[in-house]
C-alpha cells in the first residue's frame, strides 16, 4: 500500500532555494510531489532539485524574480508544460529588506520589501489560480508573527506591512476561491533558523527608535528556548497541503513556540 501523502500532486514553491522554501520542498517531495523549485537564486535550487531527484522524487528549477510579473507568468506555464498540472502552491520567497526608522526610509527600500514579500505573493497566487481551478488546491502564504501579533520588529515598517497584508489578501483569496475548491491558508512563523538575515540591512538610524525588551530568563520562545527549524514548518506546510486539512481555510497558524504572546 502506498501510503505517501501528496502523490500524483504538483506543487509550487517560491524561495526554495534555502530556507523554510526549502525545507518544505523536500518534505512535499518526500510525501511524493513533484516540486516546481522558483527562487532568485538558480543555483541554489539546482542543488535542491538535485537533492530530491537522488532521492528519487521529481523537479524542476526555475531562475525567478516573484517580484516580476512576466517571469512568475513564465514559471507557472512551464511547470504546466511539464507536469500538466498544478495542485499546491507555497508563496513563500521573501526578505526582511532594509530596517530602517520610517523617516530615514528610502522609497526604494521600502518599495522592495513590498514588492518581493507582498506583490510577489499576489503573482503568484494570480498567475496560480487559472491551473488550481481545474481540480482545486491548496495555497499557502508565508507571513510572520510580525506585523500580526508582533510589532516590536524595530525598523521593519515595509515588512511588517507586507506580513500583514498578506494576512488580509489570504482571507481575500480564500473566500474569493472557496467555489473552486480552492483553499488559502496563511502560516506566521516566529524565528526559525535560515538564513533570512542575508537579507537584512540594518541602518545606523536604527538606534533612534529601539526600545530595549528584555526577556524572562533571556529568551523570547518559551517552548523551546530558542528559534524553530525549517523542518518543524514543512511540516505545517505539508499538513496545509495535504486532505488532513481539508476543512481549513481562510486561516492563519502561528509556529512560533508561543514567542508572539510573550512579546
Ligand atoms: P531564506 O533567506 O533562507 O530564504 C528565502 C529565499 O527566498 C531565498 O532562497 C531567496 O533567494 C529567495 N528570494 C528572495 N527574494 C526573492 C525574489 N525576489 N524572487 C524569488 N526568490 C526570492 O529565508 P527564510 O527564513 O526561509 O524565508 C522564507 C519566508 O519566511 C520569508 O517570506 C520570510 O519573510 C518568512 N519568515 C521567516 C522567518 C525566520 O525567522 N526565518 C520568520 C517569519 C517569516
Amino acid at each position: 500500500m502506498n501510503l505517501k501523502r501528496l502523490q500524483g500532486k504538483v506543487a509550487f514553491i517560491t524561495g526554495s532555494g534555502s530556507g523554510i522554501g526549502k525545507a518544505a520542498a523536500l518534505r512535499l517531495a518526500e510525501e511524493g510531489a513533484k516540486i516546481g523549485l522558483i527562487d532568485l537564486k538558480g543555483d541554489n535550487v539546482n542543488k535542491v532539485k538535485r537533492q530530491i531527484e537522488e532521492a528519487g522524487g521529481e523537479a524542476i528549477a526555475l531562475d525567478v524574480d516573484v517580484s516580476d510579473p512576466v517571469q512568475v507568468k513564465q514559471a507557472v506555464k512551464e511547470v504546466i508544460g511539464t507536469w500538466g498540472k498544478l495542485d499546491i502552491v507555497f508563496a513563500n520567497a521573501g526578505i526582511n529588506g532594509t530596517l530602517a526608522p520610517i523617516e530615514d526610509m528610502e522609497m526604494e527600500d521600502w518599495s522592495k520589501t513590498i514588492s518581493i514579500d507582498l506583490t510577489g505573493t499576489f503573482l503568484t497566487v494570480k498567475y496560480a489560480i487559472p491551473h488550481l481551478k481545474e481540480n482545486g488546491g491548496s495555497i499557502i502564504i508565508t507571513s510572520s508573527i510580525n506585523g500580526n501579533r508582533v510589532f516590536s520588529g524595530f525598523g521593519m515598517s515595509a515588512y511588517s506591512t507586507a506580513k500583514a497584508g498578506q494576512v488580509a489578501f489570504m482571507q481575500m483569496a480564500a473566500l474569493e476561491l472557496a467555489q473552486y475548491k480552492i483553499r488559502v491558508n496563511a502560516i506566521c512563523p516566529g524565528a526559525i533558523s535560515t538564513h533570512i538575515d542575508q537579507s537584512t540591512k540594518r541602518t545606523p538610524e536604527l538606534d533612534k527608535i529601539e526600545i530595549p525588551i528584555e526577556f524572562p530568563k533571556g529568551g523570547s520562545q518559551p517552548l523551546e528556548d530558542g528559534p524553530g527549524s525549517p523542518k518543524q514548518v514543512a511540516n505545517l506546510v505539508l499538513f496545509l497541503a495535504s486532505e488532513e486539512s481539508n476543512h481549513i481555510t481562510g486561516t492563519p497558524i502561528y509556529i512560533d513556540g508561543a514567542e508572539s504572546l510573550l512579546r
